[in-house]
């Protein structure tokens, strides 16, 4: 009887082995970077519901970063560190959301106010006021992007930063080098225009170009200081910007809050 029990303890402790790495040593030194999309229900229909993270999963997960001694900054926080200007604080995180959706304002953002926290959007420049045109509706519904006003409204509260996810949201590592150099430098551009302040951090679409040595040169060229790819981990700190794309930790709506934790402390949750 005691060996079945414990043959049946072993068994349940190889299956969470198999789902979560917390037996693997805790990553130290880096600034982990959260990457989420749309926050709230998943639409009917969606094929991407797992991009999708409920309001009170972020507003616990929001919780547990305050709760653990993180602190939330920006990219130009990042850019004045490296500058000397200011240090970052002992436990920096950066809070990221690709492709910029109306639901960022309507649900991300209180939630992060109320926090007194800060987050970081990457924009697709020409979706703006619009819908999220370059997915196919069978995959995932329209859905409204961020307007200009409220990205006005929330650049000027201090709570969200702007950055660059191009101008389309097209594959950069299959576009010739002529258009990869447009959507980067014109979006960069128009945003700095609009919004009156440098665009720091760029975002590359389906992360696709972060590995490929042109395209990444093409973003250090357009004046891009940090570029984000969305290959899971986090990067150490100082980051290494000749070695790679700065790393990001992908939050899933499926998440629970053990995810979460292994995400922050070991870099990956799951295999
Ligand atoms: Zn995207």
């Amino acid at each position: 009887m005691i060996g079945a029990l414990a043959a049946l303890g072993a068994a349940a402790a190889a299956g969470a082995s198999a789902r979560w790495n917390w037996w693997r040593p805790a990553a130290s030194g880096g600034m982990p970077t959260l990457m989420y999309h749309k926050i709230g229900d998943a639409p009917p229909g969606s094929r991407l519901a797992k991009l999708w993270v409920t309001e009170a999963d972020f507003r616990r997960q929001l919780a547990w970063l305050k709760g653990n001694g993180y602190e939330s900054i920006t990219f130009a926080d990042w850019r004045d560190a490296e500058k000397g200007i200011k240090p970052l604080p002992g436990k920096p995180v950066l809070i990221t959301f690709d492709d910029g959706y109306m639901n960022n304002y309507e649900r991300a953002y209180p939630l992060l106010r109320e926090a007194g926290m800060k987050g970081c959007v990457f924009l697709v420049y020409e979706t703006m006021d619009g819908h999220n045109a370059w997915h196919d509706p069978a995959d995932e519904p329209w859905l409204k992007m961020l307007t200009w006003s409220q990205i006005r409204e929330m650049a000027d509260s201090g709570v969200m930063e702007f950055g660059s996810h191009t101008m389309r949201h097209r594959d950069l590592a299959a576009l010739p080098p002529d258009q990869v150099r447009w959507e980067l430098v014109e979006s960069k551009k128009r945003l700095e225009d609009t919004l009156g302040r440098e665009t720091v951090g760029f975002a590359y679409p389906y992360g696709s170009g972060a590995y490929k040595p042109e395209v990444r040169a093409a973003a250090r060229a357009a004046g891009y200081r940090f570029d984000f790819s969305i290959k899971q981990g986090i990067s150490p700190l100082p980051w290494d910007r000749e070695k790679e794309a700065v790393r990001r930790l992908l939050i899933r709506g499926d998440d629970t809050m053990l995810d979460f934790r292994l995400n922050l402390t070991r870099g990956r949750a799951r295999f």
